[in-house]
């Protein structure tokens, strides 16, 4: 009989758990709990085989045993992360509360990823919480996130979706469901809080070491690495925030223990992409303040910056008025990088790439001329670069027309379409969409919908290969979108 671990090492799986050498503060090692009865709902085979694994010789049985963790290799011991974070503003103390990371596959190209389990049972950080998720919910993150991914942003990846057989009770009992997620690293800016909530600083520097190997290795020498390090996580996140509001995308709950350090968007729970441009736009059912409303998301970055690099400050010098005056100013240096990058993209957006006096006002009005009107957010990009693509009403107003022609005037390079067409995608997971879709999966178990829109979420930029429902402007509605954290 072949014993597990071969089976696993013959599929190219090569795990190990350089996490759990540093100080036990930081994980516990533990098992998934087993569920009665996996299926296989949805597997990337192309991220596999990025990761260097080939599942295909796998039954399809030890391939759902596999990913629900009914049976991983053993010996390398899976574990659950500490962290804390700032929900909402207010600190708390949390942890992998549904969530095992399995170990640290080494891929062909030699890069490391996180492969972890999330809805895989209690974990000692589970607080009142089941460990569990459901399927909607994890069907959701895979297909947002797979979608991030070809839009050109830094995501966490999916690379699996199992039914467990089992139900978990929410308000209702749903189908229960594991998700897959593979991610650079899964350290948040609240690990750093965790550890300066405990003032274990000897634990705070080794982590420290640790993501800086593993994320940012050409500052390991230098000898002010923790300011280099803030520099390069605040670049890192205003990358990714800007290319968030490039796309019209609202993560929803950008609690600091949703920041990570790598700059990859991650945990996708109340998230969406909005249809009518609204800077104030918010979907998320329990974000009453629109404090992590699409206009505020770079605010928002800002503040859970500042929040890392305080936790940080006892790294930096052991006098802290010098810390403080240090970390003050590179933490200053946020509104005008941002700005700039901002700038930049939106520049992108109306195919621009030499930098004009008037830009600024160019952008502003525009934005303000969409605030006044919502038009589709995705389809006024689409217009500019086709007006036959997006016709829809708002696109004849005046004002629009007026400034297109201003916008017409100033581009002057030649190239300009084909900038705006890498910049501007013309396909979205449409809200109503993803809906539809999740529902045939949960209510009759039909996944027609959903991996139909999975494959078309993976051209957004392509109009050639863009069925034409998904490039229409969604039909307005009265009812507001409302999106749910799906714990
Ligand atoms: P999230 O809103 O998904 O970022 O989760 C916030 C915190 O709640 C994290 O520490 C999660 O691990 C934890 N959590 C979410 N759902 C559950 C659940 N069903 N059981 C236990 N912990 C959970
Ligand atoms: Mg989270």
């Amino acid at each position: 009989m072949i014993n597990h671990n071969e089976l696993f090492s013959n599929i190219g799986l090569n795990l190990k758990a350089t996490y759990t050498q540093l100080p036990e503060i930081l994980f516990s090692k533990l098992m998934p709990i087993s569920v009665k009865d996996p299926k296989t709902v949805v597997l990337n085979n192309e991220l596999s085989s990025e990761l260097g694994i080939d599942f295909s010789d796998l039954s399809s049985k030890d391939l759902s045993n596999f990913l629900s963790g009914n049976r991983i290799p053993s010996g390398i011991g899976p574990f659950a992360q500490a962290y804390a974070g700032h929900q909402f503003g207010n600190f708390t103390i949390l942890g992998d509360g549904r969530a095992l990371t399995i170990g640290e596959q080494s891929t062909p190209k030699g890069e490391i990823y996180d492969i972890q389990f999330k809805g895989s049972g209690r974990t000692p950080y589970s607080r009142g919480g089941d460990g569990r998720a459901a399927l909607g919910p994890m069907l959701r993150e895979y297909l947002m996130s797979e979608a991030m991914f070809y839009l050109n942003i830094p995501t966490t990846r999916s690379l699996a979706v199992v039914e467990t057989g089992e139900k978990v009770l929410r308000e209702t009992p749903l189908k229960g469901a594991i998700l897959t997620r593979v991610a650079a690293s899964h350290v948040r800016f609240g690990t750093f809080q965790f550890l300066a909530a405990h003032k274990d600083i000897d634990a705070m520097s080794k982590l420290l070491d640790y993501c800086i190997k593993r994320h940012f290795p050409e500052i390991l020498d230098s000898p002010n690495k923790v300011i280099k390090f803030i520099e390069l996580v605040m670049s890192k996140q205003i990358n990714l925030i800007v290319n968030w509001m490039r796309v019209g995308f609202i993560h929803g709950v950008m609690n600091t223990d949703n920041s990570t350090i790598c700059g990859e968007t991650i945990d996708y729970g109340p998230c969406a992409f909005m249809d009518q441009y609204d800077h104030k736009a918010v979907f998320s059912s329990i974000d009453f303040q629109g404090r992590y409303a699409y206009g505020n998301q770079p605010a928002t970055i800002h503040w859970n910056l500042v929040r890392l690099t305080e936790s940080l400050l006892p790294l930096i010098d052991k006098d802290e008025s010098k810390s403080l005056e240090v970390a003050q100013s590179t933490i200053d240096s946020f509104s005008n990088i941002f700005n700039k990058e901002w700038q930049n993209m939106m520049r992108l957006k109306l195919g621009l790439t030499d930098q004009s006096e008037e830009d600024e006002e160019l952008i502003k009005d525009l934005l303000s001329w969409m605030q006044s009107k919502k038009p589709d957010f995705t389809n006024t990009f689409a217009n500019l670069m086709d007006s036959n693509h997006a016709n829809d009403e708002e696109f004849e107003d005046n004002d629009f027309v007026e400034w297109k022609k201003n916008w017409k005037e100033r581009v002057n390079n030649k190239d300009y379409l084909n900038i705006m067409k890498k910049t501007n995608p013309i396909l979205i997971p449409r809200n109503s969409l993803v809906e539809e879709a999740l529902n045939e999966a949960e209510t009759i178990g039909k996944l027609d919908k959903f991996n139909e829109l999975n494959k078309v979420i993976a051209s957004p930029y392509n109009i050639e290969k863009a069925p034409k429902k998904y490039l229409d402007t969604p039909k307005k509605s009265n009812i507001p979108y409302k999106t749910f954290c799906g714990t």
